[in-house]
């Protein structure tokens, strides 16, 4: 049984203008629970805060100004855990809320009490569901960085594996969505100069990060030991075929770096 964290990117959860798409939230609460029920440990790494925030208050138009969008994750916030904790209450699943900020991992205080919370909640079995403290964090919001924030979880919890849901299915030589002869890696085990060089920025409207700061969550997963795979969150049943130990999207795996 393994200690997995899984983060979904606010474009897996959400339609095309933005606004939360209920169905696949369903069905990732659905697969998680089901995997929860086979013994794995399971820890949840969700945006799509300021996508429920639109949603409740009716805005047509994405936020501009930090300021809407840190009130919109606020109003969001509330929204998007309501809806978690709605769908996983059907499974009979309790989760728990946990919003933190990347400073757990330089502030050693801060860093212990982040750990223990975490392992309480784990041994209440309750599933964490973390985001990054949008009301306040400035970085994550305008860098779209709930990819390293993953990693910091799954570091600080002594993780197996993070499995990185996103809106393309793995790792390319080359930015997929410019280049159509991309080819995709199945497998990396050294993030090296030619693997830096391939990543960029996202051409998505809702994502934000991109594969920059996926490749920086491999970096800090795989020197904590913790193998992370970069999948399609299309369908979330893609994680039952990871765990059955299938090739799906890209592995990292830690040693290697
Ligand atoms: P999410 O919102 O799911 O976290 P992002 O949109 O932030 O996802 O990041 C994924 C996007 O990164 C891809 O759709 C693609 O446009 C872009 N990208 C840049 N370089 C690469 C690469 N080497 N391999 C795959 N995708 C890449």
């Amino acid at each position: 049984m393994k200690r997995i964290v899984v983060k979904v990117g606010s474009s897996t959860i959400t339609h095309e203008n933005g606004l939360l798409n209920l169905r696949k939230i369903e069905k990732l609460v659905c697969v998680l629970s089901d995997l929860k029920n086979a013994g794995h440990e399971i820890l949840l790494v969700s945006s799509g805060a300021i996508a429920a925030g639109r949603g409740k208050m009716h805005k047509d138009t994405r936020p501009s100004s930090l300021q809407e969008k840190q009130a919109l994750a606020c109003i969001g916030q509330c929204e998007l855990m309501y809806i978690y904790d709605k769908f996983f209450s059907q499974y009979s699943q309790k989760i728990g809320q946990l919003l933190i900020t990347k400073e757990v991992y330089t502030q050693e205080d801060l860093k212990t009490n982040v750990i223990d919370t975490l392992k309480t909640l784990l041994f209440y079995q309750v599933i964490p569901v973390i985001n990054e403290n949008d009301g306040i964090a400035i970085d994550e919001i305008v860098y779209g960085d709930n990819d390293t924030l993953s990693a910091i979880t799954a570091s600080l919890v002594n993780a197996d594996l993070l499995i990185v849901l996103s809106d393309i299915d793995g790792f390319y030589d080359k930015n997929p969505s410019i280049y159509k002869d991309a080819k995709k890696i199945d497998y990396i085990t050294c993030i090296d100069e030619a693997i830096l060089n391939a990543a960029e920025d996202t051409n998505s409207s809702v994502g934000t990060g991109g594969m920059k700061t996926k490749l920086q969550a491999a970096i800090i997963a795989c020197k904590h030991q913790c193998d992370m795979i970069i999948a399609s969150g299309d369908d979330p049943s893609i994680l039952y075929d990871i765990l059955d130990g299938k090739q799906v999207g890209t592995l990292f795996k830690s040693g290697g770096e």
